[in-house]
């Protein structure tokens, strides 16, 4: 069920099949891991071998982003739909309140977590948040403490990349949850701090141009995407 893009697998599933898969792991204890899959990722993973590694190395490589869509295609691939980071999280928010997983959220500035748990409360009313960290505690072990004596099924970490990833390998196997997603700016998203682009411009895959309109200095993060499609053309 995995494709590879120069160098990268990314998973075929979608936001269906993949909850349904994750919900039954932890029922499993199979621990999983979750990275959603972007061209910064892929070009920075060009000359990052430890990087490239620790991608492939998730059991779930997320399809982020529009232009991971158009590498499949010119590859002749089957991914067609875009499984973004943010939208999983919330799916499988939805998801763990329905077969009562517990969550634990950490990262992000102090309080935001815990306004991203109060909002979460909110839109999914049977969902359990059983823990927040910011993502600024220096204290590992105050940290891994929290999150093991919460008996969290699910551990949403958000550090930015690839900061994450790095701390979800290092750490998932001493830690109780079982599922574990690396979700960067989730959290700012969800409590508010960060709007998302309005519904056009995400049902047409353009959040990065709606993102370049309000904040014009990501035009060096965003200049990667050309650059990775003139990439994967080539191979
Ligand atoms: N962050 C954190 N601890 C750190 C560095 C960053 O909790 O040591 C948080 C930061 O507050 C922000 C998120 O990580 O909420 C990174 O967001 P960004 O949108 O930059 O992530 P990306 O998905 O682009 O990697």
């Amino acid at each position: 069920m995995k494709e590879n893009i120069m160098g990268i697998d990314v998973c075929r599933y979608n936001y269906n099949d993949l909850s349904t898969i994750l919900i039954e792991n932890i029922d499993k204890k199979q621990k999983s891991f979750i990275v959603a899959i972007n061209p910064e990722k892929i070009m920075k993973a060009q000359e990052d071998q430890e990087l490239k590694k620790l991608l492939n190395s998730a059991d779930y490589q997320i399809p982020d982003g529009v232009g991971i869509i158009i590498a499949s295609k010119l590859k002749r691939g089957n991914i067609r739909d875009r499984v973004t980071g943010i939208d999983m999280m919330l799916r499988l928010c939805e998801e763990a309140a329905n077969n009562n997983k517990r969550i634990f959220l950490y990262g992000g500035s102090p309080g935001v977590a815990q306004t991203a748990k109060q909002e979460l409360e909110r839109r999914y009313p049977n969902i359990k948040i059983v823990g927040t960290i910011d993502g600024y505690e220096k204290d590992e072990q105050l940290i891994e403490n929290a999150i093991n004596e919460s008996k969290a099924d699910i551990l949403f970490v958000a550090l930015g990349s690839p900061k994450q990833e790095y701390w979800i390998t290092k750490k998932m196997n001493q830690l109780h949850p079982t599922v574990y997603q690396g979700v960067g700016g989730s959290f700012d998203v969800i409590s508010g701090d960060i709007n998302r682009a309005p519904e056009v411009f995400q049902k047409y895959g353009l959040e990065w141009f709606y993102r370049l309109l309000k904040e014009p200095w990501r035009i060096k993060r965003q200049m990667i995407l050309p650059k990775f499609l003139i990439s994967a053309l080539k191979k």
